[in-house]
């Protein structure tokens, strides 16, 4: 339950020697309390001023909403401004109610203005039982980053700086950190990180990279639009990622890269990928856009070839609010390369000698990932957790005899999806889940050496039959770090009623 409280009901609860209901329900995370910045100022002013260092502590168990101008203008067309303000917050962001010693004071409240004792009342009641769960609700948690997150857009609001710039560079700093790696080169997107990661490698027309057919289409689009001609290897049955057997078979002359895909968040085995791309002399560009933060023998995503490729779109673990990416490196060269060619190849401004594209990340992107960033560990862990609390529950259910969990070959998996093969029934499933209001996608219903886009390349169905059967068979399940064990247990439950008719 998330609620607002109005300033009638801190002032009274701030100038009480007993704790308040409420502010403890808020501090033991039974409810999540807000607080708007105007109340603030009302604080403020309304508490004696030997009380008033009783704010700032408050605040640490309560988030801050700050009104729009609109909401404001709104609230100003009558004579009860903060009632009014109020009720606008709470339907506009979502809270379930206001909470305030005087619910009659609120014109037209609909029941939306409770007392603490009704709030108590309400927390101690049945909670509501689950009848639905998106695959993924990212406003869902907004208010746990929402202060973090306003900080940094306001710096960027108010001092013009919009691409490029002191934000980015310090979310460089930190992804190339938290990757393990010496550089990292933010861009638009996590396409272009690929497309920038192949052009600073000098691959172009007549070169050949070897990739994964069961990937999201950009791995290979990106291939194709850098000039050179994408290369499938077929993967393992069971991480769905490339396997090195496969790429050594794909080796030609032509051969100039290998682009594996952490597919879903877990690592591609990497060792056997080095290996031949050391005997070969051929550059690895990880496609990591899945798996920032992920692990392989203890080294993290991003810090195993010698770029890798992450995107920050907003669904991926760590999403931005549009679009962006970001490569990392620990070369000097290929760092130097990148930050050329990620504007137009200029250096000096306006001189150029290479040719490059407009591949810049902007600071607005820049400064949401880098607040966000601070609750990735988090939030990974929370992924962690309900992957296994899946595990358990289909074990519990007995239903591993009819679809195969995924497994952690490489710790430490990052479940940006958590994907089940079902079989030859997995539409069936798919609608059956559907109809009961569960999020649930294929990635990818066609590998990519079928799509059309590709014909040129010559390759035909039953080429790579583990690509094709896992675009068959696969189903990814809500896994986000917002989604809850009631959710989970609601989720399997209609799994079992699919499989089991009870
Ligand atoms: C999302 C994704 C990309 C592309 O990232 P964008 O930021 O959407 O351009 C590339 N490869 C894989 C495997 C992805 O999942």
């Amino acid at each position: 339950m998330e609620i607002l409280l109005h300033h009638d009901y801190l002032i009274q609860a701030l100038s009480s020697t007993e704790e308040s209901s409420v502010l403890k329900l808020c501090k033991t995370e039974s409810c999540k309390g807000w607080v708007a910045s105007t109340t603030i100022q009302a604080l403020w002013q309304g508490l004696e001023k030997d009380e008033r260092n009783k704010i700032k502590p408050l605040l640490t168990h309560l988030s801050v909403v700050t009104p729009t101008a609109r909401d404001l203008d709104d609230a100003l067309q009558g004579d009860d401004f903060e009632e009014k303000l109020a009720l606008i917050l709470i339907r506009s962001c979502g809270f379930d109610a206001v909470v305030s010693t005087m619910p009659e004071k609120f014109s037209n409240n609909e029941g939306l203005v409770l007392t603490a004792d009704q709030v108590q009342s309400k927390i101690d009641g049945p909670v509501d039982s689950v009848n639905e769960v998106k695959l993924l609700d990212i406003s869902a948690s907004y208010h746990q980053i929402l202060n973090d997150v306003e900080i940094e857009i306001a710096d960027t609001t108010r001092t013009g700086q919009f691409i490029l710039g002191s934000k980015v560079v310090q979310l460089e700093e930190k992804i190339a950190d938290y990757c393990q790696a010496k550089y990292a080169v933010g861009v638009s997107s996590g396409t272009d990180a690929l497309l920038i990661s192949l052009m600073a490698a000098g691959i172009g027309e007549g070169d050949e990279v070897i990739t994964s057919p069961y990937t999201f289409f950009a791995t290979a689009g990106s291939i194709v639009r850098a000039g050179a001609k994408p290369v499938f290897a077929d993967i393992n049955d069971v991480t769905f990622n490339i396997k090195a057997e496969h790429i050594e078979r794909c080796i030609t002359p032509k051969t100039k890269a290998i682009m594996p895909v952490h597919l879903y968040g877990q690592c591609a085995d990497m060792e056997p990928i080095m290996e031949l791309a050391k005997k070969h002399n051929l550059v690895v560009i990880e496609d990591a856009a899945q798996s920032i933060g992920s692990e392989y023998k203890n080294k993290r995503a991003g810090s195993l070839g010698d770029m890798g490729c992450f995107s920050f779109f907003p669904a991926k673990n760590l999403g931005a609010f549009g679009d962006g990416g970001i490569v990392t490196t620990s070369s000097d060269d290929l760092y130097e390369k990148l930050k050329v060619l990620r504007v137009h190849g200029s250096k000096p401004k306006y001189y150029h000698k290479s040719i490059g594209g407009n591949f810049r990340l902007d600071a607005l992107q820049a400064g949401v990932v880098k607040a966000k960033l601070k609750y990735l560990e988090g939030w990974t862990e929370k992924r962690r957790q309900n992957a296994t609390v899946y595990n358990q529950l289909l074990q519990q259910n007995a239903l591993i005899q009819y679809i195969q969990l995924p497994p952690e070959v490489f710790p430490r998996h990052v479940f940006n999806q958590y994907v089940i093969r079902a079989g030859s029934r997995r539409d069936e499933l798919r609608t059956f889940l559907n109809e009961n209001k569960i999020g649930c996608e294929i990635y990818y219903p066609l590998p990519l050496h079928v799509q059309e886009c590709f014909q040129s390349l010559g390759y035909k169905k039953g080429d790579f039959p583990e690509s094709e059967k896992a675009a068959n068979e696969t189903l990814a399940l809500p896994i986000s770090h917002e989604i809850t064990r009631p959710q989970q247990e609601y989720i399997v439950e209609k799994i079992r009623m699919f499989f089991l008719g009870k």
